[in-house]
């Protein structure tokens, strides 16, 4: 039985979705201008697809600019560059955002490391994650965000809090670590060489797992009244059925101790999109020297 609060992500994604809805009205009535994301899918990945075409949705949903540039499998990287460098001149562009994976001939760390810092809506350039580690105002990668939303939407302060983040990856990991330092917390990242982990969980008051093996932490790595903030998505197959999303934390278990859990689907999963909506709303402003609403 749940003794869990079940934290409602697909509810406060629209909550956020609706705040910027807001507050792109009022910059488009106050500026004259709406904000714009560029989205660049190469090849045919039907999960990357259906990623797409839900940020573009979303996109405009919000009253922002969607741009699509669907290129063919075989873009070569110089091709790809040449794009990245023509939205980065463009004014009308506020957020570049190059959906992962690229394919094997194309070096993903040189195209996302050519997308201008202030038009990287995915946080992941250098720029942008040292200015996330010395304080200044960074664009911070989407899902960890959204992982720091959910776990104040329970509880506003997490000043004190002993935390521990099960991951260590550039993408959810590490980004996590700076923005719970940042509210406060004693973090603690666990990884694949840490030892005795289920006592390291054990100490925590604030548990992020992003580990991508399903289940992987137990309900009695719990500490009672922790919250749990599940960011794993894990394709399980099940006998006879279709295969089903589970998290990196076994679900019914642990909302039997902890006080708030995150379901997976419907917890961190629809805040990615949102977060990098705000994103684009916080480039824009960057971009025109207004001051940051996003
Ligand atoms: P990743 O790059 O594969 O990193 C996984 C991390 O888990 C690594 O730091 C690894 O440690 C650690 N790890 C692996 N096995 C472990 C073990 N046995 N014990 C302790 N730590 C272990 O994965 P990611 O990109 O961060 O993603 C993590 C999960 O989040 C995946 O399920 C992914 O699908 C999901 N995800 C969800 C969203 C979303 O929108 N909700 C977005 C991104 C990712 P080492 O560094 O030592 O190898």
């Amino acid at each position: 039985m749940s003794g869990a609060r079940i934290i409602d992500g697909k509810a406060v994604a629209a909550q956020v979705r609706a705040d910027l809805k807001g507050k792109v009205e009022a910059l488009k009535a106050a500026h004259g201008f709406t904000p714009g994301l560029a989205v660049v899918l190469v090849g045919e990945d039907p999960a990357s697809q259906v990623y797409v075409r839900n940020k573009g949705q979303q996109t405009k949903e919000v009253g922002m600019n969607s741009i699509e540039h669907k290129l063919p499998a075989e873009t070569s990287e110089a091709d790809l560059l040449a794009l990245v460098d023509a939205l980065n001149k463009d004014p009308a562009i506020n957020g570049i955002l190059v959906q992962l994976p690229l394919p094997k001939h194309v070096n993903a760390e040189k195209v996302l490391n050519s997308i201008d810092p202030d038009k990287d809506v995915d946080g992941f350039h250098p720029v942008n994650v040292g200015r996330l580690w010395v304080g200044e105002r960074a664009l911070v990668p989407c899902t960890p965000t959204g992982s720091l939303i959910l776990a104040k939407s329970v509880q506003e302060s997490l000043s004190g809090m002993d935390a521990v983040i099960i991951g260590r990856s550039n993408i959810v990991g590490k980004p996590m670590a700076a923005l719970l330092l940042r509210e406060n917390c004693t973090v603690t990242v666990a990884h694949s060489r840490t030892r005795d982990i289920q006592s390291v969980v054990k100490l925590a008051d604030l548990v992020v797992a992003a580990v991508g093996i399903a289940e992987f932490v137990k309900g009695d790595w719990i500490k009672p009244g922790a919250i749990v903030i599940d960011v794993g998505i894990n394709r399980v197959e099940v006998p006879g059925g279709k295969a089903k999303l589970k998290g990196d934390v076994a679900y019914e278990e642990a909302a039997a101790v902890a006080s708030a859990i995150t379901p997976v689907p419907g917890g961190v999963g629809p805040m990615t999109i949102a977060c990098l909506l705000k994103n684009t709303l916080q480039a824009a402003q960057m971009q025109r020297g207004i001051e940051v609403t996003a």
